[in-house]
């Protein structure tokens, strides 16, 4: 089981080496390094990742956000494909085995637009994966938070049936903000995961979850809560962590989730943690 947050928590103020025993007193033993400006890392931090990964911590990588597979322009395409390449080899050097990406977008948000771009990004992820050595790497296309980007349950499964190397990042947030509010209960949570399961059982225990909850408004995604935090109009914060860590356990899911809370990573992900291990 793998408990970690996204990125350097936004709390922990120290160096990189001081962050590991931060989240290890925490019960945590897991990161999510954000390349948000691309696949680059110092080689001091290269090698204190290494010793960690070594050591039980449990390492992914979140690719550049401007990776887009699904592009209209073929040079970003090709760009794209090229950044994913280094960000594989990255990967191997520091012994992270999870790559999470946004399938990106560009082409027209209609049914066709959409299917198009899916089978683009297909192509292009069946293309490099076959002209490099992957290891133990596996990507991760990501659910999009917002209704017009790429990356619906449906499109995610897609990708994954199609690419040998792909296997879902399910932000259970994201789910719920492009849904417009859907995960109302524990029953339609486990809905959406036995959708995966039935679509893609090979798949289904290698899932990787953001968890977290989350505003959101007629285009989907406004912004990640902090953790506990209430909805603008006083509601409960959706979706429900405890209803979502008690969906893992009955479905016997092995966990490896990342608490994306805003300025709270660590707080959503220790919660996590304790529920589960209870
Ligand atoms: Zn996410």
């Amino acid at each position: 089981m793998v408990f970690g947050v996204a990125g350097m928590p936004t709390n922990y103020k120290g160096k990189l080496n001081g962050l590991f025993p931060w989240l290890t007193e925490k019960g945590l033993n897991g990161i999510e390094i954000q390349c948000t400006y691309g696949f680059k890392m110092s080689d001091d931090n290269k090698k204190l990742y290494r010793e960690r990964a070594k050591n039980g911590f449990f390492l992914s990588i979140h690719a550049p956000y401007y990776i887009n597979l699904g592009s209209l322009n073929n040079q970003v395409v090709g760009r794209s494909k090229s950044n994913m390449k280094e960000g594989i080899e990255l990967a191997k050097s520091i012994g992270a085995n999870r790559i999470i990406f946004h399938p990106g977008g560009g082409h027209e948000n209609t049914e066709n637009g959409r299917k198009i771009a899916i089978k683009q990004i297909i192509d292009a992820i069946n293309e490099f994966t076959s002209e490099i050595d992957m290891g133990d790497v596996r990507l991760y296309p990501e659910i999009g938070g917002k209704i017009a980007s790429l990356g619906s349950l449906d499109e995610i499964i897609e990708i994954c049936k199609k690419c040998k190397y792909c296997y879902p990042c399910i932000d259970i947030a994201h789910l719920h903000a492009r849904e417009i509010g859907s995960i109302t209960s524990k029953e339609i949570l486990k809905s959406k995961l036995q959708k995966i399961k039935d679509e893609i059982p090979d798949k289904f225990k290698e899932i990787h979850f953001h968890a977290y909850t989350i505003n959101y408004g007629d285009k989907g995604e406004i912004k990640h809560l902090y953790f506990g935090d209430k909805m603008p109009d006083g509601s409960e914060g959706l979706p429900n962590l405890d209803d979502f860590i008690s969906v893992i356990k009955e479905m016997n899911i092995v966990p490896w989730i990342i608490s994306e809370a805003l300025d709270s990573q660590e707080l959503g992900a220790k919660y996590m943690h304790d529920l589960y291990v209870k």
